[in-house]
């Protein structure tokens, strides 16, 4: 199985001052894999701005025009998964071969091999294999390669043979242009264009978070049976701010609390078992829950990625001991004088 996603084309990949080389160099690729000088070819940029989408037409392009090649996409995470496993149940040489037999490789968030030097060992030769028999490699990151820190030299020098390109936030044209086509694929009538300007005016960070409201106005007007206007959105927009605000609030407990205590930021998510940092870190978790709206789950997620029984848990034992110290309580009332108005 390639692991590709038919959805991902070049069709439905809006182009824009923000992805225009990428673009193009993509599409320039896809025809003709191995056989430009953009081999291999580099994407990068922020989080949901569209380098998977835009790597994935490529192979599902090439596997169009070329049904008999051997077009491979796989996440760097998943690339090491599978290369540890081998390890483990040695059958290196079974992996290595299986990658070798690849016409082209599409290998997303190659930033994720930092630090594992042993997989980069393995993609470096690899590598080398697919580029020196003119097979096309491509791949992406979430920044340019001169910040992949934790990737070898050897490995990133290899990544100036071929074209490195960027993507960007989308512009307002482009905005405005994905959501149209969005809302075309998802069946519904577009709305007016004060009210598509006003979405492309409202959500400016990534690509991913503009499908997300528009997501939910389609649901909205299915729902409701009625077309989209500007109240939609508005209201739409209201639920994604309301998130953001929320996040903002948890990063500000965090850090307040952390500096009551003296300690870091970076010591609440961690898994020291110290007493002051446990303390501060109960304590965050409990303003975390009287104060935002999150789930227990979500400030889980927040505190380093523990589970919800260890935040309930955590709440817990701050109301106890308000109850019961009175020492403890003073410190706890001064540090919600600091988040009252929330
Ligand atoms: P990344 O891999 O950079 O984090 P994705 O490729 O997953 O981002 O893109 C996030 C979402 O936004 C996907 O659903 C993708 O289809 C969509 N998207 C991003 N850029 C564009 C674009 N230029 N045209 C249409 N859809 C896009
Ligand atoms: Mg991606």
């Amino acid at each position: 199985p390639s692991q590709l996603n038919g959805s991902y084309t070049f069709d439905n990949y809006i182009e824009g001052d923000c992805n225009r080389l990428a673009r193009s160099a993509g599409l320039a690729v896809a025809n003709k894999p191995g056989t430009t000088s953009f081999n291999p070819l580099m994407v990068y940029g922020g989080v949901g701005l569209g380098k998977t989408h835009l790597v994935q037409a490529i192979g599902n392009h090439i596997k169009a025009t070329a049904p008999e090649r051997f077009v491979l996409y796989v996440s760097a995470e998943k690339f090491t998964n599978q290369f540890i496993d081998s390890v483990q149940r040695a059958q290196v040489q079974d992996f290595a071969n299986f990658y070798l037999q690849v016409d082209a490789l599409i290998l997303d968030d190659v930033q994720f091999l930092a630090n594992k030097g042993k997989t980069q060992e393995m993609f470096f030769h690899i590598f080398n294999h697919l580029h020196q028999s003119g097979k096309q490699i491509v791949m992406t990151s979430d920044r340019p390669p001169k910040d992949l820190q934790g990737l070898e030299d050897r490995l990133l020098n290899r990544f100036k043979w071929g074209l490195t390109a960027d993507v960007q936030s989308p512009d307002f044209e482009t905005r405005v242009a994905i959501i149209r086509n969005k809302m075309e694929q998802d069946g519904i009538d577009i709305p007016p264009d004060h009210v598509v300007d006003y979405l492309a005016n409202s959500v400016h960070t990534n690509v991913r978070e503009l499908e997300g409201v528009i997501a939910s106005l389609v649901a909205q007007s299915s729902l409701s049976r009625r077309d989209i206007d500007l109240e939609m959105v508005k209201q739409a927009l209201r639920h994604i701010i309301e998130e953001v605000e929320a996040e903002v609030n948890l990063d500000f407990i965090q850090k307040t609390v952390a500096a009551y205590f003296g300690i870091s930021v970076e010591l609440l998510k961690d898994k020291t078992r110290k007493k002051e940092v446990v303390t501060a870190r109960q304590v965050a978790m409990y303003f975390a829950k009287h104060h935002t709206a999150h789930t227990l789950k979500t400030i889980g997620f927040h505190f380093g990625g523990r589970d919800h029984t260890t935040v309930m848990h955590s709440v817990q034992t701050v109301s106890d001991l308000v109850d019961s110290d009175k020492k403890f309580r003073d410190q706890v009332d001064e540090l919600r004088k600091k988040f009252a108005k929330n």
